[in-house]
């Protein structure tokens, strides 16, 4: 029986992206693309090896991300001068594994899914190539001596993975060693063999320019809520603390320093990355947090955000009470919190509400805090 083989061409160095790094080292989240691909690959048991063709400069750092991954076999191959070079070399490569099924990826297409590939394989059976396209539902203009020519009016994008039967590729490669083609299906698109289309996902792009890591991005953002309450000690003579500010108003009650604004952040930090609340990690049965300074909650978050390298995007907190006066002290607050989680007080918005004077909130008898926030990874 032959082999299954998934070929990542990553030899691109991206002339549109404008960047040192290539555009499939940059890291979406927590993963780059080529991280992003494997990961869905090693879940498809059908796939048999994983062979990534890259420059020697890159496969050093790709072979140190990739030592967790022990199930697959991946083998890495020297990319040639362009993408065709890169496939043909990949395709000699893989001949001592006897592969069956070969299917070719670009390495900037990191939303790839497994059913596209268990298409493309059900559909080699029959068929010997198989590649997913896009109807495009914009209506496409040639530009032609500058001016722009509504040209066709039924056409489709071509994405990769494109899978072919290993013996046809291989041989329609050999048979056309001077010519030059755009992907694999264009070398293989003639009347001597038959390619099957299906309609591709409209998620898996091409990451193409900034702006598209920035729409990846965008797509992998956790968001999280905290809330939380405490009530006035007016009979206690120390001072009001609100995300780490004295306030000259009276103190909350808690087992801890009882800083509402800060308990409310430390939640919603909490929640997005997955990890319960402060109650859990910090129960107040337990005398070890009795009077702490939350600012040690906070820290603690810091340090699991740093823990999966992941990137704040924003924070919204809501004070709902009838005093203090919060927009007195909202800066020195922000200051507080962009130190501790060391990010830009710009990101970070806080505002109050008073409740009208309705329920024990609006009989000025405490304060309630809630935080939302988003995190990247
Ligand atoms: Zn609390």
């Amino acid at each position: 029986m032959g082999k299954n083989i998934f070929i990542i061409l990553a030899g691109g160095q991206g002339k549109r992206f404008n960047n040192k790094l290539p555009k499939q080292y940059i890291n979406i989240g927590k993963y780059n693309s080529i991280e992003l691909i494997i990961n869905e690959i090693v879940k498809n048991n059908k796939i048999d090896n994983i062979v990534i063709a890259c420059t020697d400069k890159y496969s050093k750092k790709l072979k140190k991300i990739i030592k967790n991954y022990k199930k697959n076999n991946i083998i890495f191959v020297k990319s040639g001068k362009t993408r065709q070079d890169s496939s043909y070399l990949a395709l000699k490569k893989i001949k001592s594994l006897n592969p069956k099924y070969v299917l070719i990826h670009d390495a900037s297409r990191p939303n790839i899914k497994n059913e596209s590939i268990n298409k493309i394989l059900k559909h080699l059976k029959k068929y010997d190539g198989s590649a997913p396209l896009i109807k495009n539902v914009d209506l496409i203009r040639k530009k032609i001596n500058n001016k722009y020519i509504e040209e066709y009016s039924d056409t489709y994008s071509t994405q990769t993975p494109q899978g072919f039967k290993y013996k046809k590729i291989i041989n329609a490669y050999k048979n056309n060693i001077n010519k030059k083609f755009k992907d694999d299906i264009s070398l293989m698109n003639n009347k001597h063999y038959i390619i099957n289309f299906f309609e591709g996902e409209k998620d898996n792009i091409k990451i193409t320019y900034k702006k598209d890591i920035k729409y990846l991005n965008y797509k992998t953002n956790k968001y999280g809520i905290g809330y939380d309450i405490h009530k006035f000690d007016f009979k206690s003579k120390k001072k009001l603390k609100l995300c780490g500010v004295k306030i000259n108003y009276y103190p909350l009650i808690g087992h801890s320093d009882a800083d509402v604004g800060y308990h409310a952040l430390c939640d919603s930090i909490f929640g997005a990355l997955g990890l319960g609340d402060i109650g859990m990690l910090f129960p107040n049965n337990e005398s070890r947090w009795k009077n702490i300074n939350s600012s040690y909650f906070l820290k603690f978050a810091k340090s699991k955000i740093n823990e999966i390298n992941a990137e704040i995007i924003n924070i919204d907190i809501n004070f709902i009470c009838e005093n203090p006066n919060i927009s007195l002290y909202s800066n020195k607050m922000k200051e507080n919190i962009a130190k501790i989680l060391k990010i830009n007080k710009k990101i970070i918005n806080i505002k109050a509400t008073t409740n009208e004077k309705i329920s024990f909130i609006g009989k000025n008898e405490g304060i309630a805090s809630e935080s939302i926030i988003s995190i990247n990874f």
